[in-house]
């Protein structure tokens, strides 16, 4: 397959590259796809926006839910959090994704490759696999869907283990006592939520006025609204206006609230 010279190579296959690929090659043009994970799908599919909405929101609420239960004197056995078996179903809705992405190329004859894309000449692909092997393609044109990367802070470097990125966040091995979420956009936020509910103390800092700061303001008022009462304390203090009060009916509690114990 080396050598042969393509219409259009993308690199990377997220959301943009592969729905790029996919509709290149419906339109008769011969497309590769580069992608240096092991998986094709991107961020959405393979690490964040999929699984805390579809494999720990649901678990959490739920346990969330039956602890609340209690104060209304609805007798239930409390719920105990099994985050192991929470990261396997997790896990299991990922690998369905990712391989109904890698169906979908193939059904729409996309070539993929699978190594780490670099623009090497004009009209020339490198890709360089796992073991440095590079092989060079030949393109008409080029599409470059990488994404985005975590915006770093100087002088820490993310380990992953102590110090994680929104990607690590959804793998952790136990629920920390204790989270600092930097951010509060609507990934820090979902994945503070995520972590609160399943009994972590989570602390949400932002330098902006207010949350999710590039919403509106009344979106971000309600957001900052949800978390206080989710999170159990936030370093950013809000306004609030009166018609935000009425428009959610309720002004935020400042207690946190019980959550599932932790194994
Ligand atoms: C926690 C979290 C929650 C989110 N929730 C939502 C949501 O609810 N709704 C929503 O719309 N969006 C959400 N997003 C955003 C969404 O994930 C991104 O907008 C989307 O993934 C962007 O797609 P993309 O194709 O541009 O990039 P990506 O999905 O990041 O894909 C880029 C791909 O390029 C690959 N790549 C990078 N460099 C190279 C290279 N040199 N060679 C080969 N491959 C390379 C990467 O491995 C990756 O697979 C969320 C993001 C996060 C982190």
């Amino acid at each position: 397959m080396a050598n042969t010279p393509y219409d259009l190579i993308v690199i990377g296959s997220g959301p943009g590259g592969y729905v790029c690929a996919i509709r290149a090659a419906q339109l008769g043009l011969k497309t590769a796809l580069v992608e240096k994970d092991k998986t094709f799908g991107g961020t959405c599919s393979t690490s964040a926006a999929f699984p805390p909405r579809r494999c720990c929101m649901p678990p959490s609420s739920t346990s969330r839910r039956a602890t609340h239960s209690q104060r209304w004197a609805l007798r239930s056995v409390a719920p105990k959090l099994d985050l192991a078996a929470m990261m396997t179903f997790k896990d299991e809705g990922v690998d369905g994704n990712v391989k109904g992405v890698a169906f979908l190329l193939k059904k729409n004859k996309v070539d993929t490759f699978q190594g780490v894309g670099r623009i090497a000449a004009s009209g020339k692909v490198e890709v360089k696999g796992a073991e440095g092997k590079a092989q060079m393609l030949d393109t008409k044109a080029i599409v470059i869907a990488t994404g985005s990367d975590v915006a770093r802070l100087p002088g820490i470097s993310i380990d992953e283990k102590r110090v994680v990125s929104s990607t690590g966040a959804l793998v952790l091995d136990k629920v920390p006592a204790k989270l600092l979420v930097i951010g509060a956009g609507v990934i820090g936020l979902e994945l503070g939520s995520v972590w609160r509910r399943l009994g972590a103390e989570v602390l949400v800092v932002e330098f902006s006025i207010a949350f999710c700061p590039a919403w509106t303001t009344r979106c971000a008022d309600n957001s900052s609204a949800c978390s206080r009462s989710r999170a159990s304390r936030s370093s950013c203090r809000p306004r609030w206006r009166p018609s935000t009060r009425r428009a959610t009916g309720s002004r935020p509690r400042s207690s946190p609230r019980p959550a599932a114990q932790p194994n």
